[in-house]
């Protein structure tokens, strides 16, 4: 399945490192993140949980009890966030 993209409303942020987290790139056929889906950061490789309202999405910091459910139920999530945090790093090495 070819991925969507789009903006999100309002200016959501990551609540680990502020950097912006109001695009996003998903597989699901639904599109748009909803409540309770989560993100991964692209400056931080970070796990945020989407809340949408209205007219504005925000992301906030998992509880304990949801990192462990979406470690659990989350196929191959570990390498992915290990994924993302080790191009991050790559990235800044090379910026620097
Ligand atoms: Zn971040």
């Amino acid at each position: 399945m070819k991925p969507d993209q789009g903006h999100l409303p309002g200016d959501a942020k990551c609540p680990y490192c502020s950097g912006g987290a109001d695009g996003y790139t998903t597989t699901e056929p639904a599109g748009k993140p909803r409540t309770g889906d989560i993100t991964l950061c692209v400056y931080c490789g970070n796990i945020g949980v989407y809340e949408v309202k209205e007219d504005k999405v925000i992301v906030r910091k998992p509880t304990s009890e949801e990192l462990g459910i979406f470690f659990t139920e989350i196929p191959d999530l570990q390498r992915k966030v290990n994924v993302i945090k080790k191009f991050i790093t790559e990235q800044k090495m090379k910026n620097n």
